[in-house]
């Protein structure tokens, strides 16, 4: 393991970086995004820890041959406790998503069903057993494997892929849902680069790593899960007709230049901007005498806050959902505590912060469901804006 006090961009030219790609195990991988030292995303202290937390550099590297975005070689000590509840969102998602996939293929309606599952639930199981699918057994393998947002927590992408390769019976589909880089790179989502998440997958890196397993990309569909997600079926490379959709989204990913390490780069340039675009957003409000709390305690919300500078000075405290959260503060250095929502409607704020701006519609609609107060609504990005009730 690395020290952690060592940072990526301090090697010096022609230092030999002993760190290979987490998709392809080339050594040609080259770092594209600072994001500076960070706490772990999923490390939410009691609100009397005083700090400091331990940080680890937070840093995006590019893979030259396979295209696979990924973190670097530092690695965090991350003590991931999922304590989040599962959003309206994210539940509709699982039901709806399921709905399509026996839509479009009712050959599996009967189908052994096996998924790798995610840290952040959003589990299809349950959907799938109610329309008769049947779970495979520990060592079968599956004509459906389900992977929903849970590979990316592995730091060996490529072994992990290989693993649901196996899985997969022959003549078997792989639905594999992920965040996408594209909507990541384009609506400026730095604060979704955390610590835990060791892949931000683009198709064409996908479709590169797949073949390196016998799979291939049959279609793609775009959802909006976590701001942008991608929803990929593969088949074993014998059993593919692709169609249309993955040579669109491609063509997409090739004109934002994400497979590029200069254009990649300016995501960190528009990181910093929208981040101090926050504080001084904060700042006017103060200034104007008008309250601000937030809503949500997101993992995004560490490195949101860290690079923004945002303390308790300027944002007294969030609430969330999520009853293991209350107590309990941001991690770094903002200390903002996290309340029940109940307190944000008893303090009924001048502004509303939506830290959880993934699911802005689903939190606004949940607070204007009764009247509301008259808060204004802000969204941090891709830069700091109002959001209409
Ligand atoms: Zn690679």
């Amino acid at each position: 393991m690395t020290a952690p006090d060592q940072q990526p961009g301090q090697e010096q030219e022609g230092d030999a970086v002993d760190f290979e790609c987490r998709g392809c195990a080339s050594p040609d991988v080259v770092p594209v995004v600072d994001i500076g030292e960070q706490p772990c995303a999923d490390y939410f202290p009691s609100a009397e820890t005083p700090g400091p937390d331990p940080r680890w550099p937070l840093a995006l590297w590019l893979c030259r041959d396979c295209t696979l975005v990924q973190l670097g070689p530092v690695e965090a000590q991350v003590a991931e406790e999922p304590l989040a509840v599962e959003s309206a969102t994210s539940r509709a998602h699982a039901e709806e998503s399921v709905k399509v996939i026996l839509g479009e293929h009712p050959e599996l309606g009967g189908a052994t069903v096996y998924e790798f599952g995610s840290p952040h639930g959003g589990s299809w199981l349950d959907h799938l057993s109610a329309a008769g699918c049947r779970v495979a057994g520990a060592d079968e393998q599956a004509d459906l494997v389900i992977d929903v947002h849970g590979i990316v927590h592995e730091p060996q992408y490529g072994a992990s892929l290989k693993l649901r390769a196996g899985r997969l019976a022959p003549g078997g589909l792989l639905v594999m849902e992920f965040h996408h880089l594209l909507p990541l790179f384009i609506g400026n989502q730095f604060d979704t680069i955390r610590h835990g998440h060791w892949a931000y997958v683009s198709l064409r890196a996908l479709r590169n790593l797949a073949a390196l397993h016998g799979l291939a990309v049959e279609s793609v569909r775009q959802v909006d899960m976590y701001g942008g997600s991608l929803m990929v079926m593969l088949r074993h490379v014998d059993d593919v007709r692709p169609d249309a959709s993955v040579d669109v989204i491609v063509e997409d990913e090739d004109a934002a230049g994400i497979a590029d390490e200069v254009q990649l780069g300016s995501l960190q340039e528009a990181a910093w901007h929208a981040a101090r675009a926050l504080h001084d957003e904060l700042v006017r409000h103060q200034a104007a005498g008008r309250t601000v709390l937030g809503y949500g305690a997101p993992s995004k919300a560490p490195v949101l806050l860290d690079l923004s500078k945002v303390t308790t000075d300027l944002l007294p405290f969030t609430v969330d959902l999520a009853p293991g959260k209350h107590g309990r503060r941001i991690p770094g250095a903002c200390l903002v505590p996290i309340r029940p929502v109940e307190d944000l409607k008893v303090a009924r704020p001048d502004v509303v912060l939506i830290l959880t701006w993934d699911i802005a519609d689903e939190i606004i609609a949940q607070l204007e469901h009764d009247g509301g107060w008259g808060a204004r609504y802000l969204v941090p990005l891709p830069e700091p804006h109002e959001r209409g009730r």
